[in-house]
């Protein structure tokens, strides 16, 4: 007799799951029945429709059947392993081919009759399957729940070692079967009604077993409305508490000044920088805080537009803060200003770890500088993170720059709460996300956009580097170095591992040292140094001590060494595209002509298509987009915590859908007491941030 199955019951209830399965489940997080039917599909074959092998269209993805012929092992002359077979049905013959797959081997049998999903390109003049998904026809046959697997859209779900889509499959069904009827709708029905979407219930079995293609379609419409709604209402309850909360220190636009100011900047604005300016010079009149987040191309100059609202607040007496991820940036930002604000009555502190310093070059004690910033003589601070949290007071804090910020949302603002008087707020980023995504995402954002670089910069010269060229690429990187120039070398992503990341970027120091760079002056930096010693590599390369500096991730913030022209990327195949932008932009920051070069090992075809579009374009906003076409929202964002069945957000390049969402939003902001499904939805979001990866 079996147990009655509800929702929060265990895997193991479910016939055919046993702890061992249940155990690999709980690789993919998948504890409970709800958590099972929850696990959607990442994409799905289309197996509804079969062609004949004649009638195949280059291009197009396509499914057919046949039988299964001249299986062969080899290995490409780039020593890929290569699985070969041809697939013959009474129209003809197409060929078949994996790459690196050799355990395919094993459910590929001779004179079987297969059906093939996949595109078919040409490839030497025949059409061929290039890795396509497959499913033994034999198989199905002896399958009892074989109409879940063939003739027609089947679900692909996100694997785990052990646990297959098709097993995968036969539990969903099982457990949709036994307790989609517990399974409560959650939107109110006049939104159902009119969005015109599918209820729940009948959403979720579509996506995991879609009857057709447009059902599937208004299965994922729903799922996806009902994902980005709860965001958009919390984005909405955010705008509206903080709009309501007024500002301890309201701030005056200073014209005269900042006309002064801009009159001694050794350059002019940028139409985008002007613009951005505006912008943030309208929030900080209006009587509730500033939300603002400042996006903009490395080296597009967002330091100088942030700058500007900060001495506008310090000039009629009140106080701001700039805060960065590291405190080389601080020293950066520190340096820079203070240089820009010299002959100025008033009084700027660098605040980190490991001290405090006056703009006059004077050392304080931290409690000194806390002393300082209370009492108000201190009227701009720039620290990393801390200078904020520790519970430091402020006299007049009016104006907070937030920089280089990977995260964002609603969550800096917590700390930035009441107790220091709901300052102005400008958070910068020059990771670009094009500006419907940061409308979905952090709807409660203002966003200002610089989309134009200072005139006169060179675009940095990008090229993939084959093999056989890096010893002429070494020649030419010594030349640069002859002349004066400097070098940054990007050792290749370790995943998971940091020491394996800092053995190898150690072993290529070393390597550099008494091969292609003997001679040069060569540093190190990587994470697991102590950040004192990281901090004084960085100011060596800075100060022109060393010639090249070698690296781990770690470099890709901020930092600002224009001397430097040249960018080697070892094993660029292994990072996003968002990040060798960033890596790049360390070049290419003066008037001389700077080059990046990158070098992969693998030969994998989605890290071909990056490296490609990195080679094309320098445009961050246009390589975001890319890297979001290519990747999907779901891999380029990640979340910070889970606990809720993760957003999708297969939805989030649907701009249409994203507006229907915003103003439907908009009609429930202030009704939410009568919905407690949806409160409670959305206190599940209350921890969560994005982070793009
Ligand atoms: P990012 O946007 O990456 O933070 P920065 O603010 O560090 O860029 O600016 C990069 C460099 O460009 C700095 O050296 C800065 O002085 C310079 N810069 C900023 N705005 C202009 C401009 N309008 N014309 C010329 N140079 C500029
Ligand atoms: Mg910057």
């Amino acid at each position: 007799m079996q147990t009655t199955l509800h929702l929060t019951s265990p895997v193991t209830h479910l016939y055919g799951i046993g702890a061992k399965q249940a155990e690999k489940l709980g690789h993919l997080g998948i504890a409970t029945l709800q958590d099972l039917i929850w696990h959607l599909p990442r994409r799905y074959d289309d197996f509804s429709r079969t062609v004949r092998v004649r009638e195949l269209r280059i291009g197009e993805k396509q499914t057919v059947r046949g039988v299964l012929w001249k299986l062969q092992e080899n290995r490409s002359r780039r020593g890929l392993n290569l699985l070969q077979a041809t697939l013959v049905d009474e129209s003809g013959v197409v060929h078949l081919t994996w790459f690196n797959q050799p355990f395919l081997k094993k459910q590929l049998v001779e004179g079987s009759e297969l059906y093939v999903s996949g595109k078919v390109d040409l490839y030497r003049g025949y059409p061929t399957f290039s890795n396509p998904s497959f499913l033994s026809s034999a198989d199905s046959e002896h399958d009892t729940a074989k109409s879940l697997h063939v003739g027609r859209i089947v679900p692909v779900y996100a694997e785990t070692a052990g646990i297959t889509s098709k097993w995968l499959r036969g539990k969903v069904k099982a457990a949709l079967d036994a307790v989609i009827g517990e399974l409560s709708e959650r939107l109110p029905v006049e939104l159902l009604r009119r969005q015109k979407l599918l209820g729940l219930p009948e959403a979720l079995r579509e996506i995991h077993f879609p009857t057709d293609a447009q059902l599937l379609r208004k299965a994922r419409e729903r799922i996806g409305f009902e994902e980005l709604f709860y965001w958009q209402l919390r984005a909405l309850m955010h705008k509206r508490d903080w709009q309501q909360a007024g500002k301890a220190y309201p701030c005056r636009i200073e014209t005269e000044a900042l006309r002064t100011l801009k009159s001694q900047l050794p350059f002019s604005l940028t139409q985008a920088q002007s613009r951005a300016v505006r912008e943030i010079l309208e929030d900080i009149r209006k009587p509730y805080p500033m939300n603002r987040l400042l996006e903009g191309d490395v080296g597009s100059g967002k330091t100088i537009v942030a700058a500007i609202g900060a001495y506008n607040a310090v000039v009629q007496g009140l106080q701001a803060v700039i805060m960065t991820p590291t405190e080389i940036l601080a020293e950066q930002h520190f340096t820079g200003l203070s240089k820009l604000f010299h002959g100025y009555a008033f009084e700027i502190c660098l605040l980190t770890g490991t001290g405090a310093r006056l703009s006059s070059g004077e050392s304080i004690s931290k409690l000194d500088c806390y002393s300082r910033l209370a009492d108000g003589s201190i009227s701009l601070l720039i620290g990393t993170h801390a200078v904020i949290q520790e519970g430091i007071t402020f006299d007049k804090l009016a104006y907070v720059v937030i920089d280089e910020q990977h995260r964002f949302g609603v969550q800096q603002r917590g700390f930035l709460s009441k107790s220091s008087g709901n300052p102005d707020v400008l958070v910068m980023t020059a990771t670009p996300i094009p500006r419907t995504l940061a409308l979905a995402l952090y709807g409660d954002l203002e966003v200002s956009i610089i989309d134009e670089m200072p005139k006169g910069r060179k675009p940095i010269i990008t090229k993939q580097i084959s093999p056989g060229k890096r010893q002429a690429m070494y020649g030419f990187l010594r030349q640069q170095l002859d002349d004066g120039h400097q070098a940054y070398v990007i050792c290749p992503l370790v995943e998971e591992s940091d020491v394996l990341e800092v053995k190898s970027a150690t072993e290529e120091v070393e390597r550099l040292r008494l091969h292609e760079l003997k001679g040069y002056r060569l540093g190190l930096l990587h994470g697991r140094l102590k950040s004192r010693d990281k901090e004084a590599v960085l100011r060596a390369f800075r100060d022109q001590e060393l010639d090249v500096l070698v690296s781990t991730s770690v470099v890709e913030v901020g930092v600002d060494v224009p001397n430097a022209t040249i960018m080697l990327i070892e094993g660029a195949e292994r990072f996003g595209l968002a990040q060798l932008h960033q890596f790049r932009g360390r070049v290419g920051r003066g008037e001389a002509q700077s080059y990046c070069f990158l070098l992969s090992e693998a030969d994998n075809e989605e890290a071909q298509k990056r490296l490609d579009a990195l080679v094309r374009s320098t445009d961050g906003f246009k390589l975001a987009e890319e890297d979001l076409k290519l990747r999907g929202p779901g891999e380029v964002f990640g979340r910070r915590q889970s606990g809720v069945p993760d957003l999708k957000m297969a939805s989030l390049l649907d701009i249409r859908l994203i507006k229907r969402v915003r103003e439907e939003a908009e009609l429930w902001v202030d009704r939410l007491n009568d919905f407690p499904e949806i409160s409670a939805a959305i206190r599940q979001l209350e921890h969560q941030d994005i982070v793009w990866n």
